[in-house]
């Protein structure tokens, strides 16, 4: 028997210098890029050889040296990126990452701590910067707890999951022991038709059952009528239900509608709700003073889940949850004995693990692209930059509006614009409309030139653009109203 090799592995190892170099190459390479990215397609659509090559590509026995491997990166991943690192992409809520929080992504790589908890400089850097989140939405910092997750749908199950525990606790009894197997009132969560669906995926992992998520209706403007979630809210009680939480949204993925979030506060409390808002995309709005009323009530929340990774441009993937009471949220996740547990005015335990809060127990630095990403912004920099988004918005509306071709499908109220396109001889044919927005929008996806997707509105199909680009111009704008113009005339042959 030949005896293993013991001296240090290269690789994983590099050398300091050649480690040096390569670092460089890749930053050369990322600044080109985000030089060139206007010259470039917003999007290419990879061919079938292309896909399968990347599929089906199979590991090496031997490794292959660093240098071939960032040039593979430069010729095989590099040309087909997602799309949202150009100004003339509005699709989805995918933002373009803020340059410094590719920095940053760097950095906390390599420092690569786990965020459980602990006393070192990541643990307070998320402190701060969670902190920060709740004091550009108006979100109480005294008593109130916030940690960073993968993104809304994370926040949510955390956030549900304190709200079924604190129902379980005002009706006497312990969630977390019994869980949903003996025969208690089954819980009851509203939701508008507008919610985000990774509401009802929190409901099932939950155990709530998609069956007992309530679907309230919307007005005319697409925001929860607080009269009917309070119709539903009595008729379930007197059918012997457990109403518990009401998740609102601070601006819908749809169309970025915001809940009367006032007056769910007022029935929550109330009706012994929880009100949880997602404002997964639309929470940061509430930094600008213009818009700052339309989420009054955000500050009453027992919970809120945003999106770092959206509007604020830092990098993906960083989502954070909010929680009103810190406390109640240690309850519901903590397994740490009450004797183990670190308080951060006792001994040298240093802050409560954020493991207790939350699902993860290793947990990425994530706190250190929104850190760097928010202090490069300042509040006036985030405020700004939302700002100059929804007035971007309202613009494209504006184009919408006056071109004779298009029709705008629903108001303005973020950064989000929904709209079709009408010619003439197909006015009032909807279903015809519908197919053909959806291979204007295919055709529009393809083509390089600008980028948007879709939504459904009152059952017809939408073309859907969100701005969220820092570098997205009124030029810009025009020509993503000028390719989907020229596309619908060519499609519609007229
Ligand atoms: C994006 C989004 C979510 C889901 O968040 P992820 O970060 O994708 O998990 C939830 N609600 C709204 C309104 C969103 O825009």
């Amino acid at each position: 028997m030949t005896r293993p090799n013991l001296d240090p592995p290269a690789p994983p190892a590099l050398d300091p210098e050649h480690f040096r170099r390569l670092a460089h190459e890749a930053v050369d390479l990322v600044a080109d890029y985000l030089a060139s990215i206007r010259t470039r397609p917003v999007f290419r659509p990879m061919a079938p050889e292309a896909r399968a090559a990347l599929v089906q590509e199979p590991l090496g026995g031997a490794g292959a040296g660093p240098e071939a491997i960032l040039e593979r990166f430069r010729t095989a991943i590099l040309p087909h990126a997602m799309g949202n690192g150009h100004p003339r992409f509005f699709g989805w809520v995918n933002s373009p990452p803020a340059p410094i929080g590719i920095v940053a992504d760097f950095l906390a790589a390599a420092l690569n701590p786990s965020c459980a908890g602990g006393d070192h400089a990541a643990i307070y850097v998320e402190r701060a910067a969670v902190r920060w989140l709740m004091e550009l939405i108006g979100f109480p910092t005294e008593g109130s707890m916030g940690l960073l997750a993968s993104g809304g749908s994370a926040a949510t199950l955390i956030a549900l999951a304190a709200a079924r525990h604190r129902a379980a606790r005002e009706d006497g009894w312990d969630v977390r022991r019994e869980g949903l197997q003996r025969s208690r009132p089954p819980l009851v969560l509203y939701v508008s038709s507008e919610g985000h669906s990774c509401i009802q995926k929190a409901a099932e992992l939950l155990g709530l059952g998609a069956e007992l998520l309530r679907t309230v209706a919307v007005d005319g403007d697409r925001r929860m009528d607080p009269r009917a979630l309070r119709a539903a809210v009595v008729a379930d009680r007197a059918a012997g239900l457990r109403p518990f939480c009401v998740a609102a949204s601070a601006g819908t993925v749809s169309t970025g509608t915001i809940d009367p979030l006032d007056e769910l506060a007022d029935l929550g409390a109330a009706e012994r709700l929880w009100l949880h808002v997602d404002g997964a995309y639309g929470a940061v709005g509430a930094a600008v003073p213009s818009h700052r009323a339309r989420y009054a009530g955000l500050a009453r929340a027992d919970s809120v889940a945003l999106d770092p990774h959206k509007w604020l441009l830092v990098p993906v993937e960083c989502g954070a949850v909010l929680v009103r009471d810190g406390r109640l949220l240690r309850e519901t996740f903590s397994l740490v004995p009450a004797y183990l547990r670190t308080e951060p005015d006792r001994g040298v335990g240093g802050l409560p693990w954020y493991s207790e809060y939350g699902i993860q127990q290793t947990r990425g630095f994530r706190a250190l692209k929104l850190w760097m990403t928010l202090q490069h912004l300042g509040r006036d920099g985030v405020r700004d930059t939302v700002a100059r988004h929804l007035a971007l918005a309202a613009h494209l509306g504006q184009l919408v509006d006056t071109a004779p071709d298009l029709e705008r499908l629903a108001a303005v109220e973020l950064s989000i614009v929904c709209f079709r396109y009408v010619p003439g001889h197909l006015r009032g044919d909807e279903s015809a409309l519908d197919a053909l927005n959806k291979r204007l929008m295919e055709e529009v996806q393809a083509s390089g030139r600008a980028f948007l997707t879709q939504a459904t509105l009152g059952g017809r199909f939408a073309l859907r653009a969100c701005v969220l680009h820092y570098a997205t111009t009124e030029a810009d704008l025009a020509a993503l109203v000028d390719v989907v113009r020229e596309t619908g005339a060519r499609l519609a042959g007229s």
